[in-house]
């Protein structure tokens, strides 16, 4: 542990206040873009990564007593999307991200007892009903699911509940496709708002939970339509011995599906998760480029400006949200879209909210898919 506060200082030190992290890469965009959705919104330096960076020190060498609004705000009011840690490895090569970094900073308070009432609420939901909604419904699926199927759809709690189209979708293609899937009976939460909020103790139950009903499914292959969850299977749960690929892997290693063109022009949204974590950005630009025209945003790639939902911003600070989001959206209409497509629930929930005064439409890569397959 005391190895670990050091590593964490260290990483901290390094810092050297350049705010380099702050802004887009100047020179292919010839222009002055703004990476950290937080420190833009906000607009004081404690909402910036450095800033984020002294206020752990201060906890750390214990500067800072008191939990107050602002201090907790500066905190939590970040998307962990990752786009400064772009941008910072470049020059200060540091092993530990600045997401975990963040995370761990958020471990730090909520032993304190320095938590938001939004995230306890959460907790609170989760530990009741095993999904972050607190919805005590079944999930309508699993009629249909095939016990001991080699490909298992870990649906999570956001396509389960608050965009089942992502779900549907991403079914329908299983039986156009005639691929066998099964859906876990009992799929609990996967953890990811706990840990990314510091909860690491109540995320523990939940994964050893879904770790045992896995293992037990017989499936070889665990398919998700959500980054986060990926992420959160991939990076804190321990080796299943299953593969797991996110849904836009999953379709592109099918090759020819026969689908045709939907005469659409989209621009494509990197889901924070699914590309700077887990390094996929070439899959859904290859599926959606076989069924629409695409068109790439300013920030894309590595350096794609966040939806603004993600590390529990959503839940606590929906303003600073779906002002993220509003950013997204005109970079959209700047470059002609006619819709927006990502390939993560979360962002197509946080960016089709936002969108809704704009009347830009919203998608994620499988709804496309699935709608431009024949049969
Ligand atoms: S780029 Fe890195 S070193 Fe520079 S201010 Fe940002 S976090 Fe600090
Ligand atoms: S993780 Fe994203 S929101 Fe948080 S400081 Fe870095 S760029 Fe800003």
């Amino acid at each position: 542990m005391e190895l670990e506060r050091e590593e964490i200082l260290s990483a901290i030190y390094h810092c050297v206040k350049c705010k380099l992290c702050s802004i887009s890469s100047f020179h292919p965009n010839e222009e002055w873009l703004p990476l950290c959705p937080s420190g833009q919104f906000y607009g004081y330096q404690a909402f910036y990564a450095p800033g984020r960076l002294e206020i752990f020190r201060e906890i750390l060498e214990g500067e800072l007593s008191e939990p107050t609004e602002g201090l907790l705000k500066a905190v939590y009011a970040c998307t962990l999307c990752g786009a400064c840690y772009e941008k910072c490895k470049q020059i200060t090569s540091v092993g530990i991200s600045l997401p975990e970094l963040f995370e761990k900073q958020r471990e730090e308070l909520v032993k304190k007892g320095w938590a938001l009432d939004a995230h306890k609420n959460i907790a609170e939901k989760i530990k009741e009903t095993r999904n972050a909604y607190g919805e005590k419904h079944k999930y309508k699926y699993e009629a249909k699911s095939v016990y001991g199927a080699e490909v298992l759809y870990y649906i999570g709690c956001t396509a389960r509940y608050r965009v089942p189209e992502i779900a549907d979708a991403m079914l329908e293609i299983f039986d156009k496709l005639g691929i066998k899937y099964q859906v876990m009976e009992d799929e609990w939460c996967c953890g990811s708002v706990l840990l990314r909020t510091g909860r690491v103790e109540d995320a523990k139950a939940l994964m050893a939970h879904n770790v045992e009903e896995i293992k037990n499914s017989g499936a070889k292959t665990v398919v998700f339509t959500c980054p986060g969850c990926l992420m959160t299977f991939k990076k804190n749960y321990p080796d299943m011995a299953v593969e797991l690929v996110h849904s836009t892997q999953f379709l592109t290693r099918l090759g020819d599906m026969k689908v045709k063109k939907l005469g659409m022009e989209v621009a494509y949204h990197d889901p924070c998760h699914l590309g700077r974590d887990l390094g996929i950005y070439e899959e859904p630009r290859a599926l959606l480029k076989e069924v629409a025209d695409v068109k790439e945003l300013k920030r894309e790639r590595e350096q794609a400006w966040c939806c603004g939902s993600g590390g529990g911003v959503k839940s606590a600070y929906d303003d600073f949200a779906l002002w993220s989001a509003g950013e997204r959206i005109k970079e959209a209409k700047e470059v002609g879209a006619e819709a927006i497509v990502s390939a993560c629930p979360f962002c197509k929930r946080n960016l089709r909210e936002a969108g809704e005064k704009e009347e830009m439409k919203v998608f994620d890569v499988v709804e496309l898919v699935n709608r431009s397959l024949e049969g």
